[in-house]
């Protein structure tokens, strides 16, 4: 069975697969950085690995041009080596149990990427599970918040936007994807 599911919104397509988010080939792709943008373990050490030293570069330039990226925000580089043209590095929450505001930092962190990239008339964007691994933030809660926003932005307006790729790593988390997924497609035909 193909890790794979897609559905049109709005003119655009939102697909789910399993698979290595710094091998995708659209436009961008999404880091789950942390603050201080130096890399770090995870998704974030697995792209600047493939991407090469470009991409710290510019981060260093950011980091002290503005100072430490906080959590719900986004900002954007070279892609370096990878087959991607940019890299945006956004930061999501730490998860303290789901009262901290959470689910709102995490929905910023999606938006605010959707935000860069359509800004830069970009027309294929691929996301990772955000805030899914060190980050603790359960995943079958983070899944429909990742989703929903995503979708909430497609419907909202058409962009430059034409596809965007949530690339999940691990079956655990392809599959908690694929559910919220499923419930969002069918709650709206
Ligand atoms: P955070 O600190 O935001 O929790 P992590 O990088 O620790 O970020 O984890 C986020 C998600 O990214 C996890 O589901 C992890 O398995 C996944 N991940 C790790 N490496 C890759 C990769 N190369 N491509 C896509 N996802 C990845």
């Amino acid at each position: 069975m193909p890790a794979e599911l897609s559905g049109e919104i709005n003119g655009a397509t939102l697909k789910i697969v399993q698979g290595d988010i710094t091998k995708q080939t659209t436009e961008a792709i999404v880091n789950a950085a942390n603050s201080s943008l130096m890399g770090g373990g995870g998704v974030d050490g697995a792209i600047h690995r493939a991407g090469g030293p470009a991409i710290l570069e510019e981060c260093r330039r950011i980091v002290a041009e503005q100072g430490r990226l906080p959590p719900g925000k986004a900002v954007i580089t070279t892609g370096g080596n990878l087959k991607a043209r940019y890299v945006i590095h956004t930061v999501g929450p730490v998860w303290h149990g789901g009262s901290h505001g959470e689910e709102a930092t995490l929905a910023s962190a999606y938006r605010e990427s959707l935000n860069l990239a359509a800004a830069r008339n970009i027309s294929s964007i691929s996301f990772p599970s955000i805030s899914t691994g060190a980050y603790g933030y359960p995943v079958a809660e983070a899944a429909p918040v990742a989703l929903k926003t995503v979708a909430d932005f497609l419907r909202k307006a058409k962009s430059s936007l034409k596809e965007v790729v949530f690339v999940l790593y691990d079956s655990t988390t392809f599959e908690a994807y694929a559910r919220a997924f499923r419930e969002i497609t069918s709650k709206s035909g």
